[in-house]
């Protein structure tokens, strides 16, 4: 992708945003791209769980500017016997990487409503879920993709439906991985079965999201898919049951807010 098109791309997802799925951005992403950062996960080897001391009480990863100082954090937890891997982050609420625009226009586009979405979120809601906020921002940014790839040439439709169906597979067999853990159903091969499931489920998506899941399948790496991928599909059906597409950002906000209502 040059410059030029970069450039287009990202203004005309913004527009999109902000006049068609009512999310409300008022920045630019443009004068801040960056490298790519690094996060640590961790969890117990035996649950899905955080290790109390391993970080601040309740931190669920520690951010890194290079890859150097997360695999010394890494291997620091790898000695005290914890599941730990290393994500590469190419973008967050604030930033974009170089390196994200080396990826499919598709997949760059899917990202950018992702982050906007984390925009609009900040500031209206004080107890921000990310169980929730990571789904609902993963919908908004492949069913907004697909939205928004009607109105443009650089984006394949088709691509993307096949992809964003790929995704929810994913999704609900990472959902459904994390609760054999958390109920204990689990036998000797579980880990190494499931790692060769999700490799063939995955090969259906597109090359960004390919890399998101091409990790070692263990606890550390299901609390990192956690957030994005246990309410997809049903985050993906509050957005589908909207009559508009400008209600998209009021329904997931409600919802989020709601939920906290409920207690969870
Ligand atoms: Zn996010």
């Amino acid at each position: 992708m040059n410059n030029k098109t970069k450039k287009r791309l990202i203004e005309d997802v913004v527009r999109f945003s902000e006049e068609e799925l009512g999310l409300k951005f008022g920045k630019s992403f443009l004068s801040r791209q960056g490298l790519p950062f690094y996060f640590v996960y961790v969890s117990e080897k035996n649950n899905l769980q955080i290790p109390i001391k391993a970080f601040m009480v309740g931190k669920s990863k520690l951010r890194f500017r290079t890859y150097c100082s997360a695999f010394l954090f890494q291997k620091s937890l790898q000695i005290r016997n914890f599941d730990t891997m290393i994500y590469k982050c190419y973008a967050h609420s604030q930033e974009l990487s170089k390196a994200l625009f080396n990826f499919s226009a598709g997949a760059v586009t899917q990202v950018l409503f992702h982050e906007i979405f984390h925009n609009h979120i900040l500031g209206r809601i004080e107890d921000r879920h990310s169980n929730y906020e990571e789904s609902f921002a993963d919908a908004i940014g492949y069913l907004g993709a697909i939205e928004f790839s009607k109105r443009t040439s650089l984006l394949n439709t088709d691509f993307l439906l096949e992809s964003e169906n790929a995704f929810e597979k994913v999704s609900l067999f990472i959902k459904k991985s994390i609760d054999n853990v958390r109920e204990k159903k689990i036998g000797n091969n579980f880990y190494f079965d499931a790692q060769k499931n999700l490799e063939k489920i995955t090969s259906g998506l597109d090359d960004y999201q390919i890399q998101r899941f091409n990790y070692k399948f263990n606890n550390s790496f299901l609390v990192r898919c956690e957030p994005y991928c246990y309410n997809y599909s049903s985050n993906k059906d509050v957005l589908l049951n909207q009559d508009n597409l400008f209600d998209w950002a009021k329904a997931s906000v409600k919802y989020i807010r709601d939920d906290w209502a409920f207690g969870w």
